[in-house]
Formats: C-alpha cells, sequence, structure tokens
C-alpha cells in the first residue's frame, strides 16, 4: 500500500513509474501540474466503514486497474492487543460477517479477539415479559461481539499487506468539495473535484462519503437530512465477571432507557447504558465499586414493576403456555458484574439522522454519513457495512459494462435498495425507544402483552432473526 502522509508524489518516482506502467500512469496522475491528481473513485472518511468499503473495491478483479483512494483524516493508529479491551463494540451480523469473510478480513479479526452470541434475552423493568432470541441449535451463534479497534484493525491490515493497489492517505482531511451540477441534477462529465489539507486537489469520478454523522461529502452534495437528538447519553464500559460461559446478550429496558450487556470474552463484558444526560454524568462520576453496583443493581431491582399489568402480563402468560406449546421463555438471570476496567468508561450522546437521498450523480453516501440511529438494537454499522456490500456490487457492475462508475443509472439502485433496508430497521428502533421510554400503565400493559406474543410466534421471532441478520 502506498501510504502518503501529506506529501505529494515526488515528480521523479512519478516519471519511473510512468516508465513501467505508462498506461497506468496517464490515468491515474496528471504530469502537468503534479497539485492535481487523478482518481477512479475517491472514499472520504476511513473509519470502519469507509475502510471497509476500500477492502471490498480493492477484492473485486474487475477493479484491479482502477485507481481508488481512501482519505482519513486522523493519523494512522498504532495499535497493540493487550489484555485491555476497547469500550467500543459492535454486535457483527451474519451479513456483515459474510462480507468481511470475501475480502478476508474475518480471519484477521478471529485471530486478533472476538466472541460469540449464542443466545439474547431482552426484558423490561415494568413487568414480567421477556423475549429470547437463539438458533435452533444451541450451539449455532446468533451473531459475534468484536471491538471496534480491532475491526478497524483487521481491515487496515487486510489493506497494508494485500491490496496495496488502494491508496490510503492518513491525516489527510478533504477541505472543499466541489460537485458539478449538484443543483441541477444533471448528469455531467466534469469530475468530482476534492481539494484535501495538504493542497492536492483530487479529481474523481465517484467519490464516496464515509466521513460519519457530520458528514462533508453530505454537505457539499446538498442532501437533505431529518436529524434530532435523542437527549439520552450512553455510557460504555468494560465489565469483569467472574463467569466463565460468557455467550448471553442481555438488554433491560429501564423507563429511562435500555442497558446492554454483551459478551467479549469469558470474563469480560461490554456495557452500553442508555440514559438521561444529567444521570449518565452522575454514573461517570462514581468510584468503580459504586459504578458495578449501579450496574448490578440496573439489571436487577424491582422498583419499576407495574402490578395492573404484571397480573395481567401472568394471565397471559399461562394462556400462552397452554396454548402455544414452547411458546414461552424460561428467564436467565444475567451474570453478577465484579468490576471495571480501570478507565474504561466514556459517554456519547445519541440522536437520528437520515439523508433524504443516498445517491447525486458522482456521488455516494454510507455508513453514518447516511443513516445514524439509536444503538438499542445493535444495526448502526451493520447497516453500514450492508450499504458497503451494495455499493461495491453496484460499482462492480458498473465497471463490467465499461460505463461511468460515478453514472446515476447506478448509483440510483443502491439508493433504492438500501432505503428499503435501512428506513424500516430506523422506524422500527426509533419505535421500540418511544415505546419504552414510558411507564404509564396501558402502555406497558400493551407492550407486555406484545412482547410475550412475538415471542410465542415462532415464524414472526425467526422473521426478526432473519432481518437482523442480514
Ligand atoms: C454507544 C454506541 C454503541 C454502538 N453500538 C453499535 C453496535 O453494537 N452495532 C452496530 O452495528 N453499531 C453500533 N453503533 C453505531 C456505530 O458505532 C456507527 O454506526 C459506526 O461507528 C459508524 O461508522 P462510520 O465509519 O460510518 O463513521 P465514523 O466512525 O464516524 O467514521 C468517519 C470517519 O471519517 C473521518 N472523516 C471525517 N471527516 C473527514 C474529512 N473531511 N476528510 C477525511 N476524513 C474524514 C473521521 O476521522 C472518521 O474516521 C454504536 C454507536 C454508539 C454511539
Amino acid at each position: 500500500m502506498k501510504i502518503m502522509q501529506n506529501c505529494h508524489l515526488c515528480l521523479a518516482t512519478v516519471r519511473q513509474i510512468s516508465r513501467l506502467q505508462p498506461t497506468i500512469f496517464t490515468r491515474y496522475l496528471s504530469t502537468a501540474n503534479p497539485d492535481i491528481q487523478h482518481a477512479d473513485v475517491v472514499i472520504s472518511g476511513g473509519g470502519m466503514v469507509g475502510a471497509a468499503m476500500a477492502c471490498a473495491l480493492g477484492h473485486e478483479s474487475l477493479l484491479q486497474n482502477k485507481k481508488i483512494v481512501l482519505l482519513e483524516a486522523a493519523p494512522k493508529k498504532k495499535f497493540t492487543l493487550t489484555e485491555n479491551y476497547g469500550n467500543r463494540t459492535c454486535t457483527l451480523s451474519p451479513g456483515s460477517i459474510a462480507l468481511f469473510e470475501k475480502c478476508g478480513v474475518w480471519s484477521e479479526i478471529e485471530n486478533m479477539r472476538c466472541q460469540r452470541v449464542l443466545r439474547m434475552q431482552v426484558w423490561e423493568s415494568c413487568s414480567n415479559s421477556l423475549i429470547t432470541f437463539n438458533q435452533e441449535d444451541m450451539s449455532d451463534e446468533l451473531a459475534y461481539i468484536a471491538e471496534n479497534d480491532i475491526i478497524l484493525e483487521a481491515i487496515t491490515r487486510r489493506l497494508d499487506t494485500v491490496q496495496d493497489h488502494i491508496d490510503v492517505m492518513y491525516g489527510t482531511r478533504a477541505e472543499e468539495i466541489s460537485i458539478p451540477g449538484v443543483d441541477t441534477e444533471l448528469e455531467s462529465n466534469a469530475w468530482v473535484e476534492v481539494k484535501l489539507n495538504n493542497g492536492t486537489t483530487l479529481k474523481t469520478k465517484l467519490l464516496i462519503g464515509s466521513d460519519g454523522m457530520n458528514s462533508a461529502v453530505r454537505k457539499a452534495a446538498n442532501v437533505h437530512t431529518v436529524s434530532f437528538n435523542y437527549d439520552q447519553k450512553a455510557v460504555v464500559a468494560v465489565l469483569k465477571l467472574d463467569e466463565t460461559d460468557n455467550n448471553v446478550a442481555w438488554q433491560r429496558f429501564l423507563p429511562t432507557g435500555p442497558i446492554a450487556m454483551l459478551p467479549m470474552s469469558d470474563t469480560a463484558i461490554s456495557l452500553i447504558w442508555t440514559t438521561s444526560p444529567e444521570h449518565a454524568k452522575e454514573l461517570l462520576a462514581l468510584s468503580d465499586e459504586s459504578f458495578v453496583d449501579a450496574v448490578n443493581d440496573a439489571f436487577f431491582h424491582d422498583r419499576d414493576q407495574n402490578d395492573t399489568a404484571g397480573r395481567v402480563s401472568d394471565v397471559f402468560q399461562n394462556i400462552l403456555r397452554n396454548v402455544v406449546p414452547g411458546g414461552t421463555s424460561v428467564r436467565q438471570l444475567p451474570p453478577v458484574i465484579t468490576g471495571v476496567q480501570p478507565g474504561s468508561r466514556g459517554g456519547f450522546p445519541l440522536g437520528l439522522t437520515h439523508a433524504s437521498n443516498y445517491v447525486r450523480h458522482r456521488v455516494a453516501l454510507i455508513g453514518d454519513a447516511a443513516h445514524r440511529f439509536h444503538p438499542l438494537a445493535g444495526q448502526g454499522v451493520n447497516l453500514g457495512f450492508g450499504d458497503v456490500t451494495k455499493l461495491s456490487e453496484v460499482i462492480t457492475r458498473a465497471a463490467s459494462e465499461g460505463s461511468d462508475l460515478g453514472s446515476l443509472t447506478y448509483l440510483k439502485e443502491y439508493e433504492t435498495s438500501r432505503q428499503r433496508k435501512v428506513i424500516p430497521v430506523m422506524a422500527t428502533v426509533d419505535g421500540l425507544q418511544r415505546l419504552y421510554s414510558t411507564d404509564m400503565t396501558p402502555v406497558v400493559m400493551l407492550r407486555s402483552l406484545g412482547l410475550q406474543a412475538t415471542n410465542a410466534i415462532k415464524p414472526l421471532k425467526d422473521l426478526i432473526m432473519k432481518r437482523a441478520s442480514t
């Protein structure tokens, strides 16, 4: 991989390359002005989604002769695997794992660290209703939990060692973006221009915006967004426990927001506790011992129990037990937390942003640049990896048909396919977040019956699992 860190290509080297590969040279670089370079695809933003995009395109044999540049504003991270765990994790769905397997990233993750999830239990503090998920064969996993740092490191290793035709420019920010015809929506032959903080201008047929929730690419493309804050914060931490069979993901809905524990190893757990900003501040200020007590209390207390909803829910549960064989689940108790990894606590504000369009002529948005929402279903980055899978398929087809990689004809297919998938997930997650944010008796009663019925109807549960796994 050529790492170009805040520097221009030396002209002498460029001339040398041009003697060796004259056709490639003329396609890639402008001889007239070394400050202007050409690329077939520029990906702006090298977080998990942008880096995966570069890796997926780099893997396609039909794109081997294309110039692909990945820009990342932050310097290259030095990663060392230690016994300390990162406090940001992802629940990787089978769809994301399939993408990683295809690009050779999955074996890198497995060689470092990840944990299988065999069962999920979701319940609430206001009633006794619960829902559980597991595969038919209890030894098959539902998903994997991996640290964000490990996912990014695995993709970076792959880009470094195998895909040396992808240019990754660390410490390089896209500062000014000019998109021809963005206001007229006319397809233009002119290329997109990206001015970098090192003075270079990149001209490209296709600019992919993977630059996160405040995407500069999205703004330059004049894409409208629906956006709001949840007035909630997610407190994250790495928790310790004494158990060894740690392969269940736990989520309990409290009126203040959901609290989730995800297995990271036999004795480590990733905590994501959504709560009010004031409560989050208090939790972050507690001593380690008091914090552990607060987490155990949040999973075990019965202060929120609603007697009326509880009685109705118990009657319904008895009916289900008789009418639908196997329609009720055994409640498992979550593990008792014994410690917290020092310095692992952190807080993140939560919000929803959805781009009304994911594409313009010569522009595509992926990951949080296109959609960002509540982490309660652990779907955010999985949808981003789904964007990567679909967009690389569409770009590869454009290349195989000898077409313009930035043509709306192809990009629109990406947008339609992804919005069909993303919008229902976002709406469901947002609806669940609102449904569980109240302790009003009629609402508690209705949601408790709904949850039990969903748990009892196997085809419905299978459908939820299928939807979550793509
Ligand atoms: C507490 C919490 C828990 C979560 N848990 C889960 C989970 O379990 N499962 C899940 O699927 N999702 C989860 N998510 C969501 C997930 O973390 C995000 O969806 C994901 O990180 C988005 O990745 P991204 O690459 O799109 O954006 P980012 O991670 O925001 O990456 C954007 C990158 O672009 C770079 N950049 C920005 N501007 C420029 C520029 N002008 N030029 C060059 N580079 C630029 C930035 O430096 C950054 O590296 C969670 C989110 C939160 C807050």
